[in-house]
């Protein structure tokens, strides 16, 4: 018999994982890809012995990782060199305190204490409330397609709404364990990978900060990029077929399927089912005939966007971790700058990552490989944001920040700078509105609120990836990819 023939449009991580299960489970699959590279938002640049990840630094979660590879039929620790990161980061203040956390209880203990008397027990309790949250969002959220609302309305999951506290809005239930802001902060600001702020959040992400702790944050030699690296051997070894630097122009459609797809230069494609890994809501508006559904995914909440900087340096600063934070005090007025006013803020919380620190073949010897990101608005409708203005704000921040940990002589030994901003991110990637992490995972936009992940006319028109359900994140677009691979299995 005829195997059946599924075309995936892009390769990013969703659609690369997607391309493995459905080539095992028999399909004929080619990956269609604009860019001359697979990875989409997981990617990398290299220039002059310096390797920057582009997107992804931080390979969190790892036990979703660990499942997700054995579903690929391997095993995460035959594909990855994986070293652990710990402390995972160290946060500065804006007073020059500093925090680093570790999953060395006793240092969190010294440490927490010199800020707030009785904090180190706040965080104990906070953690297991996190360990509650992460286990019941997985079993009960994560990992399971939602087809129908009834999949999540139902009598088993209606105490979820007691335990997963989805109504309490996370800054504020920090209030239970800690009174000193610095730690509210350093214990939320994760949400930020939801695109989200810790004054919309649902206190439900204390997750993320547990699992951190208690996984670990872990670090791939050769850089995130390696995680691609591996899926795209395996992918081969699957039989998946790639052509890169080919843009589809169009899904063709008739009343109620899809046939195949256009390309931009002209060409078209014909399969048996069409799994678009495109971002969802830029796939509805522009790839799509338009109805009302693309008007109405354009009217949903999208997540932050970020300016990145990437600098090669010709000095090595040893100072400096491999993930320092900078959590600005205004952390509210931070938020609302981004969220409300789509913008920088006056005084940005940032991210700094030094590769070399964990990886020495990151950087030539003797030098440093250094990213930084700070995150701002999303574009806006009306197109008025500057991002030139904009990016040059945010690089004198970093400056400034770099400065209060010593470090006075970095603009003098940049050898060379590339940025990306939110415009770089809508148009490498087709990201709708330059947002990094796809559509936010507010409280109504999560599980069967966000977009299902088949086209409710086109039957055999599927979805994969950040804007569709789980969500953002590396391990979770795996996790999409498995989820709506077993549904294409099970419908065609
Ligand atoms: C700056 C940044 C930092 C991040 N940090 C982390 C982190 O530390 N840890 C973590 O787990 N996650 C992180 N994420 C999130 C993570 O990168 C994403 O959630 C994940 O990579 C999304 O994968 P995806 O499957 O949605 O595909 P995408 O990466 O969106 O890939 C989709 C692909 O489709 C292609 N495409 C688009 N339109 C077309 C078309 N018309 N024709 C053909 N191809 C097309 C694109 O070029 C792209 O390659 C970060 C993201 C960003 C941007």
């Amino acid at each position: 018999m005829k195997s059946k023939s599924a075309i995936v449009i892009g390769a990013g991580i969703g659609g690369i994982t997607a391309a493995i299960h459905l080539a095992r489970a028999g399909f004929h699959v080619t990956v269609l890809e604009k860019n001359s590279r697979p990875g989409g938002r997981c990617n990398r640049f290299s220039r002059e012995g310096h390797h920057f990840d582009t997107g992804p630094t931080l390979f969190v979660m790892p036990l979703l990782y660990e499942a997700e590879f054995l579903a690929l039929g391997t095993s995460m620790y035959e594909c990855l060199d994986l070293q652990r990161v710990d402390p995972t980061y160290h946060l500065v203040f804006d007073n020059g305190s500093r925090l680093a956390l570790t999953s060395d209880m006793k240092s969190m203990q010294a440490q927490l204490e010199s800020i707030q008397p009785g904090s180190f027990q706040g965080l104990q309790r906070y953690l297991q409330e996190g360990e509650r949250h992460y286990q019941l969002v997985l079993d009960r959220l994560v990992n399971r397609d939602f087809r129908r609302a009834s999949d999540l309305f139902n009598f088993q999951n209606l105490a979820l709404i007691f335990r997963l506290k989805p109504f309490i809005n996370h800054y504020h239930n920090m209030s239970a364990y800690f009174d000193e802001p610095r730690l509210k902060s350093a214990f939320t600001f994760q949400d930020i990978y939801m695109g989200l702020s810790p004054f919309e959040a649902p206190a439900t992400y204390s997750m993320m900060p547990y699992t951190e702790l208690a996984h670990g944050v872990w670090y791939p030699k050769g850089g995130m990029y390696r995680v691609v690296e591996s899926l795209m051997e395996l992918a081969r070894q699957a039989g998946v077929e790639f052509i890169f630097s080919s843009a589809v122009e169009r899904i063709d459609t008739n009343a109620s399927h899809v046939r195949g797809v256009l390309l931009a230069g002209g060409s078209r494609l014909e399969a048996d089912v069409v799994l678009a890994n495109a971002d969802l809501p830029y796939v509805y508006q522009h790839l799509l005939p338009h109805d009302g559904l693309a008007k109405a995914l354009a009217r949903k909440r999208f997540s932050c966007s970020v300016i990145s900087f990437f600098w090669g340096v010709d000095k090595t600063y040893e100072a400096l971790a491999p993930h320092t934070l900078f959590l600005a005090d205004d952390y509210r007025e931070n938020f609302e700058r981004i969220e409300r006013d789509l913008s920088l803020p006056a005084n940005p919380s940032l991210y700094l990552h030094a590769p070399a620190r964990l990886d020495s073949c990151m950087a030539p010897p003797g030098q440093d490989t250094l990213i930084a990101i700070v995150p701002v608005g999303h574009l806006s409708e009306d197109g008025q944001q500057d991002w030139g203005e904009l990016r040059d704000e945010a690089r004198g921040h970093v400056f400034r920040r770099l400065r209060t940990l010593g470090i006075n002589d970095i603009e003098a030994h940049i050898k060379f700078e590339e940025t990306y901003t939110p415009l770089s991110w809508a148009k490498r990637y087709n990201l709708m509105k330059g947002s990094t992490h796809g559509l936010s995972h507010t409280l109504t936009q999560m599980a069967c609120f966000r977009p299902s992940n088949r086209h409710p006319r086109y039957r055999n028109l599927y979805f994969v990836g950040a804007s569709t359900h789980p969500g953002t994140g590396m391990p979770t677009a795996m996790v999409s990819a498995r989820l709506v691979a077993e549904r294409i299995r099970d419908e065609l």
